[in-house]
């Protein structure tokens, strides 16, 4: 068991924002340990993740002049998210050690937004958090046409799934997040290519295609329909393929 303390925590963050060139969000987390070290404050940390162009509001990606590829780039996030979130509960409570399983099992990746959802009335705020656990579960997103029915996922979008599913098994795992940081920047995942070649497989099993670049489907390839939407999938129950989740736009009636 992992335990972690909340400099080790923003130390990782560090860590990782230096290699991927997110030097903005560096410079500020360097500042907060700087802040613990000289005065044991952590409320410059906690107030990263409110407001407008938040600490939450970061993608790291190419367009954002950041160093990733676009293979490295649902890992990345993935990870950064998972980061954010240690950092999130440690700061909370920065004089105690917490074990990096609890974290894990206890709280989410997205706890750290749902903090910005926070009301003073206790109902709504739990509320706002369950609408926003529902809507962050993991699914596979993608694009279908409301006409004909046909559906696509990208490659990077079953990485984006497989991300959120193996980072934090990765991270119990390693139990050392300097290593667990460096193996998920190569993309140096154990069995990746098979988790990807079974979601492919039950994926076109449920109906749905792969395109390996990822496209936008107007025009549907398949009715030539330009009503399509955006699109997700989650697990059937039996774990043998993919169902359309309860949060799409309805297929057209005929
Ligand atoms: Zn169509």
């Amino acid at each position: 068991m992992l335990n972690l303390t909340y400099l080790q925590a923003l130390t990782a963050m560090e860590n990782l924002l230096s290699k991927v060139g997110v030097s903005h969000w560096r410079d500020s987390i360097r500042m907060d340990i700087q802040r613990w070290n000289d005065f044991k404050d952590a409320k410059s940390h906690l107030n990263s993740y409110g407001g407008m162009g938040s600490f939450n509001d970061v993608l790291i990606c190419e367009e954002n002049g950041h160093q990733v590829t676009r293979i490295q780039q649902p890992w990345v996030n993935t990870l950064f998210d998972w980061l954010k979130n240690l950092c999130y509960q440690l700061a909370k409570d920065p004089r105690h050690e917490l074990s990096l399983e609890a974290i894990i099992d206890e709280t989410g990746p997205s706890d750290p937004c749902i903090a910005a959802f926070w009301s003073p009335n206790e109902a709504e705020t739990k509320r706002r958090q369950a609408e926003h656990r529902q809507k962050t579960n993991n699914k596979i997103s993608g694009e279908r046409c409301l006409q004909c029915g046909y559906g696509e996922v990208s490659a990077a979008s079953i990485d984006w799934y497989l991300s959120k599913e193996i980072i934090p098994k990765m991270l119990m795992a390693e139990q050392n997040l300097t290593t667990a940081i460096e193996k998920i920047l190569k993309v140096d995942v154990p069995n990746i290519q098979t988790w990807r070649n079974e979601i492919s497989a039950k994926l076109i099993k449920s109906g749905v295609a792969i395109h390996l670049k990822g496209r936008d489907l107007r025009p549907c390839p398949k009715c030539g329909s330009r009503d399509t939407a955006v699109y997700r999938w989650s697990p059937t129950k039996d774990g043998q393929g993919y169902e359309p989740s309860d949060d799409n736009l309805a297929l057209r009636k005929k």
